[in-house]
């Protein structure tokens, strides 16, 4: 069935001027760089009405905006590449869509229709296709969003709400390894809360223990469940895998405390594909110490859209560190960043139907 979305013209405000010579590729920063144009739709009491691409800047709100208020808001993560061809490709940009939905969903939001998601993010990436960046490890980073504009102080649903795009040029996000600390502090996220959706709440109840591990000299937090404080969940904003002789762990997603990142699941069905054993399951801090100690871990990872694969070269808890061995060329976090790079830039053949060209 076609999406009417499909269809659709989105009225076009364009730039006088485009900005694209101010880049500065050599010294970008994740995050900071911004496109000439943003694509904007409204939802109002049941219909997504006035969707437009319009030059990038500042949006008035009211003061009693309930999203500033109450944190109705969610994101997405995505990324369009340029092939050796130069054409843009898109990776998993209806999972994204499909995960933005639940997101939704659980914060009492609108779900987005599939094809309106797509039409935004293709028509504006057509439009700002001269900022996609065709050097090696470069990116175009997507952020569609979503946030709730009832103009009243008071919690409920909201009735209205608007959904953005905004794109961003941008490097490489991490650089190197990294190392984690697993908090018995803080929680990220419990049974029946929201850790499953990227709703804004999440990230700003992790800013704060975050300061407090770099302070003492970690990367990332290592979260562990909040029930007991034991099972490994995620890292900031990355799933975790471990390699332990030879076969890959990962946590599982039942409980729903865990975002279930789209570069986990690629990594999972690459590794399945290569017949490499993967267990999604429940893996304890002691456990991971205990392998630690008997030589057992041959590396660990996080994956995740901004740093694809990320190796661990340590991790903390109860104030003892233990080192982790750094995967060499052949290790399996090597190939599968080599991998999936290949393959979200389109330059690899791929069974799963993973990435599409902006047509
Ligand atoms: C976005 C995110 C991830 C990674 O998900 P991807 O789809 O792989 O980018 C992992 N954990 C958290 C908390 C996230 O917000």
């Amino acid at each position: 069935m076609t999406d009417i979305h499909s269809n659709i013209i989105i009225p076009t405000t364009k730039v006088k001027e485009s900005n694209l010579s101010q880049l500065d590729l050599a010294n970008i920063k994740f995050g900071h760089a911004f496109t000439d144009h943003m694509f904007v739709v409204d939802y109002d009491s049941g219909e997504w009405i006035n969707p437009q691409i319009r030059p990038f800047g500042p949006i008035q709100m009211h003061p009693a905006t309930s999203s500033i208020h109450y944190g109705q808001s969610i994101f997405e993560g995505m990324k369009a590449h340029r092939n050796k061809e130069g054409e843009i490709v898109f990776f998993r940009m209806d999972d994204h869509a499909a995960r933005f939905c639940y997101s939704a969903k659980r914060m009492a939001m609108p779900e987005i229709p599939k094809g309106l998601f797509r039409k935004g993010i293709m028509e504006l990436v057509k439009l700002d296709q001269a900022w996609v960046p065709q050097e090696e490890g470069y990116s175009l980073y997507i952020r569609p969003y979503m946030f709730a504009t009832d103009e009243f102080i008071g919690i409920r649903r909201s009735t209205r709400y608007k959904f953005m795009v905004i794109l961003s040029p941008v490097a490489g996000y991490y650089s190197g390894a990294v190392e984690v600390y697993a908090s018995t502090k803080y929680t990220r996220a419990a049974p029946g809360g929201t850790g499953m959706a990227k709703a804004a709440g999440n990230y700003a109840a992790a800013i704060l223990p975050a300061e407090e591990i770099k302070d003492n000299g970690y990367d990332q937090i290592l979260w562990l469940d909040g029930r007991n404080h034991t099972n490994l969940q995620e890292i900031g904003t990355m799933n975790v895998f471990a390699v332990i002789d030879g076969e890959v762990h990962t946590p599982s997603l039942f409980e729903g405390t865990i975002l279930p990142g789209i570069t986990r699941d690629s990594a999972i069905q690459l590794l399945k594909s290569w017949n490499i054993p993967v267990h999604e399951r429940e893996i304890s801090i002691h456990e991971l110490i205990e392998a630690q100690k008997k030589g057992h871990i041959d590396e660990m990872f996080g994956s995740g859209t901004a740093a694809t694969i990320s190796p661990i070269k340590g991790f903390g808890y109860d104030d003892q560190h233990y080192e982790v061995t750094l995967g060499d060329e052949n290790s399996i976090s090597t190939r599968l960043k080599n991998a999936l790079q290949e393959v979200k830039q389109g330059n690899a053949p791929e069974e799963f139907g993973w990435v599409e060209k902006l047509n």
